[in-house]
């Protein structure tokens, strides 16, 4: 073995298809049954139908690199992701685009009608300064509009006062003064055409990786543990920072997701992939209806029910799967100092959501792998 590759979600399975295509003999080791972390999907049964099984993901890109590198792997459909919010019992399209502003104010505005209206909300805070979600927020849509989206919504997914939260986790949503309501704005859309899962075997089947499933690095029993490879082989670690340094300065936020999963005995519960609950009388953050993923395989779709997902978020335990970074300003400085011990950690490289404790999509932590093989480090470190 010439590296060892910590859990095989995007960020691992890159680095470890890059090395293999570069000669080096590569384990991947990862806790769960599966590839792919949370990314993975699988085919229900009994419907046919192609389950997300920790959430919705849709592949995009802007990065002409990416976008090359993934497609040797998969094809990719041409689904374009539209969100919808339903906010005191009426539907509204997401992101906030012409369409939910004239319906929302009762209005027919065009762009530069629906700009000054939403800028005069908006001037309350200085989008210069604006240093949190919430300040970020009414920068750019106004309080009436982030009292009626993102608040509750918010609230429900992060359980954290909004003026602790990062600006960036807002900027992901755009606003548009047009009728434009694709939910990304990224050059490049789809999902894997035969599913993630096939996409990631196609990744880890090079003849130089050796996948192991079900393996805890952490578990210091494991022949292939931290304690034991640690020093003796490079290692690219993607599991959750603080847990790799067992929490020696206490625990970073994190979120985790309760999904439920339901198989409805009608053909189309909701008309759409993703309805978000902006208000807090819902308990969830959203349902997911994965019919609406793969229009293109009806024929293969139980035509008598459908699978649904309501997503709920909670704080993350220490036994919980963890999904997003809170990243309030004590979990920043928490970072810093888990980042110096990682930078100290000999032949160790920390990436990955869970590793590098950032919100990276799918597209951001096969960029961030990319870069990471590029910089020669990893090799170096042979
Ligand atoms: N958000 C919101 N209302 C919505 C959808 C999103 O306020 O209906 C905010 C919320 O703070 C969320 C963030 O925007 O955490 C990012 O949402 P996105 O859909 O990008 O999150 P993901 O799909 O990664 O969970």
């Amino acid at each position: 073995m010439d590296l060892l590759v910590v859990g095989a979600g995007l960020f691992g399975l890159t680095v470890a298809e890059r090395a293999a295509e570069a000669g080096l003999r590569v384990t991947v080791v990862d806790r769960r049954d599966h590839l792919g972390g949370n990314a993975w999907s699988s085919v229900d049964e009994a419907t046919g139908i192609e389950v997300h099984r920790y959430g919705s993901h849709i592949f995009h890109t802007s990065n002409e690199r990416v976008w090359r590198y993934v497609r040797r792997f998969t094809a990719f459909t041409d689904y374009r992701h539209h969100v919808f919010s339903t906010h005191a019992g009426t539907v509204y399209p997401l992101p906030i685009n012409l369409g939910t502003l004239n319906q929302f104010f009762g209005t027919a505005m065009g762009p530069d009608a629906a700009r000054a209206l939403v800028a005069e909300h908006a001037a309350e805070v200085d989008a210069a300064t604006a240093a949190n979600l919430e300040e970020k927020a009414v920068s750019l849509i106004g309080r009436p509009l982030y009292e009626a989206f993102v608040r509750g919504y918010t609230a429900k997914q992060w359980q954290t006062d909004p003026r602790e939260l990062p600006a960036s986790v807002i900027s992901r949503l755009p606003v548009r003064y047009t009728y434009d309501a694709r939910y990304f704005s990224d050059t490049y859309e789809g999902l894997p055409a035969d599913g993630y899962g096939p996409w990631f075997e196609a990744m880890a089947s090079h003849p130089r990786i050796d996948v192991r499933l079900g393996v805890d690095f952490l578990d210091p029993a494991q022949p292939l543990s931290k304690a034991a490879a640690r020093g003796q082989v490079p290692i690219v670690y993607t599991g959750p920072v603080d847990r790799y340094f067992d929490h020696h300065h206490g625990p970073l936020g994190w979120r985790t997701l309760d999904l439920e999963t339901e198989v409805l005995p009608v053909r189309d519960f909701q008309g759409t992939s993703v309805m978000n609950y902006a208000d807090l009388d819902v308990p969830w953050t959203r349902v997911h209806e994965f019919r609406h993923f793969h229009p293109e395989r009806e024929d293969r779709h139980a035509q008598d029910r459908t699978v649904v997902m309501r997503e709920t978020s909670r704080a993350a335990g220490p036994d919980d799967e963890p999904y997003y970074p809170v990243a309030t300003p004590h979990d920043r400085a928490r970072l810093q100092e888990y980042r110096a011990l990682a930078a100290d950690e000999p032949g160790v490289h920390f990436g990955g959501r869970l590793g590098s404790y950032l919100y990276l999509d799918m597209h951001m932590a096969i960029a961030s792998a990319l870069s990471l093989w590029d910089s020669g480090v990893v090799v170096d470190a042979r």
